[in-house]
């Protein structure tokens, strides 16, 4: 799949997790010490003006609104939601499973439009009108210099990949029937979902 504003086709979906430390307090996680990455599938790609189908098997879905990043020659941004069961999430961290099941279901790597990166970004997440998150990737725990570098040494970072930054602040669930808005910078990159009723 191509995104609009992108012209490679997209790779592996990273993300990271705990990157805003007033998230890692709500829910009850430590500061990292070095970055906590995980991945998604591609087909859980969702694109603004979809509808995200909530999973039967939980009772919680959250969103988290992130700065995410795509790899290339000329580095590329956009608002997304990194959509999480957390019920889901809970269990299996309780029991020291990976996250595939509560990050990796259809729809729960969101983007919108793609433009030119540039630093720092603000974040906003809306929900039926209402802000639910606001956050400022100067508040990020690991820059998104130090993510590039840690992913490429690690892992190998290819141009395509996209990168989901972390989340601020401020995740609830999603209910049946919502309309979702991600802004980047106050619409620069803009994302519009619905949660199917
Ligand atoms: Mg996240």
């Amino acid at each position: 799949m191509i995104l609009p504003g992108l012209s490679r086709p997209v790779g592996t979906i990273w993300c990271i997790g705990r990157n805003y430390a007033e998230h890692a307090k709500e829910l009850g996680s430590e500061i990292p010490a070095s970055p906590v990455v995980f991945l998604k599938p591609a087909s859980a790609l969702l694109l603004d003006g979809g509808i995200l189908r909530l999973p039967p098997d939980s009772r919680r879905v959250d969103h988290e609104v992130e700065l995410v990043v795509a790899a290339g020659g000329s580095l590329m941004m956009a608002v997304g939601i990194d959509f999480t069961a957390r019920d889901l999430q809970e269990a299996d961290k309780k029991k020291g499973l990976p996250w595939t099941s509560a990050k990796g279901r259809p729809g729960f790597a969101a983007v919108g439009n793609f433009v030119p990166l540039a630093l720092p970004s603000e974040l906003e997440l809306t929900v039926d009108g209402a802000v639910r998150q606001r956050g400022a990737t100067k508040d990020m725990i690991f820059s998104l210099e130090k993510i590039i570098d840690h992913l490429d040494r690690t892992y190998g970072l290819a141009e395509g990949d996209l990168i989901f930054t972390g989340t601020p602040a401020g995740v609830a669930p999603v209910a049946p029937g919502a309309r979702v808005e991600a802004l980047l910078n106050g619409g620069e990159s803009r994302l519009r979902l619905t949660v199917a009723a």
